[in-house]
């Protein structure tokens, strides 16, 4: 045991370690029943054409109701579903239900879905994504994942097969919350990313202002040259809007827009904006 801190710190400091563990481990064994339960559910986020205010995607974003902790975050459950392996189940059951939900969009409407690094280089991985698809009666074409830079930190051949297969297929790539990872340039030349997400960090908070606009803009001007559209996350006021939209990026996600809805509700958010209502494109 450190000195530092004395007896009392180390004692604190095993105790929350182990209610951590011991939450981590009820997830775990929860997680598992979760989906029989009928406890997760899939929500969907829109993202915006910045220019028109027409909805161009949804993103999938899973939601746990608890019976007793209440809503638990994704941040909270996925690291976990990752740690114990319970992601390549979990995962293939979010693709095939938000599949299903997008299967009654009109067609030029894509649905988005997050992926977890464990979750790509699990064996049959590409076949579950497919198997999912054709199940649903959804076109590939309409389907993009999301996978962040650390799916990168390990040059890893299953993850180039996987992403190769899948866009032979298809299905388009995004990559997420770019700017927070490392060897971003690199993955972006080597893979056929189609979108690039630029992270919240960028847009919210202390870090609006000039320094982060800069970054946004020559973000968006690479974008241009190499035929990628570039999306800001987390767009939550008019401001920040007009700012992003300035810089020349031409699609935007977040608060100011809608959160994420339940399937009815993105269907009605679809329906209100075909009827000649965009999403706050007075902006
Ligand atoms: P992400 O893929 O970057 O998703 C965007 C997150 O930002 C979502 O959080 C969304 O609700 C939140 N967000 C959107 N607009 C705003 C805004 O204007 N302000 C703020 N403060 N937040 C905004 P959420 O749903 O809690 O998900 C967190 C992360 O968990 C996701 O980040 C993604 O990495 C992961 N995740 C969520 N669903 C799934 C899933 O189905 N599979 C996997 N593998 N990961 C998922
Ligand atoms: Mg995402
Ligand atoms: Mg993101
Ligand atoms: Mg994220």
């Amino acid at each position: 045991h450190a000195k530092v801190g004395g007896k009392n710190h180390s004692r604190f400091f095993e105790k929350s370690m182990s209610r951590n563990l011991m939450r981590r481990r009820e997830i775990e064994a929860e997680l598992r029943a979760a989906i029989q339960r009928d406890e997760l559910s899939i929500f969907f986020q829109p993202i915006i054409d910045l220019a028109t205010g027409r909805i161009r995607t949804f993103e999938a974003l899973v939601r746990w109701f608890h019976p007793e902790k209440g809503e638990l975050r994704p941040d909270e459950f996925i690291p976990v579903a990752e740690e114990t392996g319970v992601i390549v189940t979990l995962g293939n059951w979010i693709t095939a239900q938000a599949a299903r939900a997008a299967v009654h969009w009109p067609e030029d409407v894509t649905l988005a879905v997050n992926l977890s690094p464990m979750q790509i280089r699990a064996p049959g991985a590409a076949l579950g994504i497919l198997t999912a698809l054709r199940d649903a009666g959804l076109a590939p074409s309409r389907l993009e994942l999301e996978v962040t830079e650390s799916l990168f930190l390990d040059d890893n051949q299953s993850t180039a097969n996987f992403i190769n297969e899948l866009s032979a297929a298809g299905i388009r790539f995004a990559l997420d919350d770019f700017g927070t990872g490392y060897s971003s340039l690199g993955s972006i030349h080597k893979f056929p990313f189609s979108k690039i997400k630029v992270d919240r960090s960028f847009v919210s908070g202390a870090n609006v202002g000039r320094k982060s606009e800069a970054i946004i803009r020559a973000v968006a001007e690479m974008g241009a040259r190499l035929d990628m559209e570039i999306v800001a996350e987390g767009l939550e006021t008019v401001d920040q809007v007009r700012a992003v939209r300035a810089t020349g990026c031409t699609l935007g996600q977040g608060y100011y827009f809608s959160r994420a809805v339940p399937d009815y509700l993105a269907a009605m958010l679809i329906a209100q904006e075909r009827e000649g209502a965009p999403m706050r494109a007075s902006a």
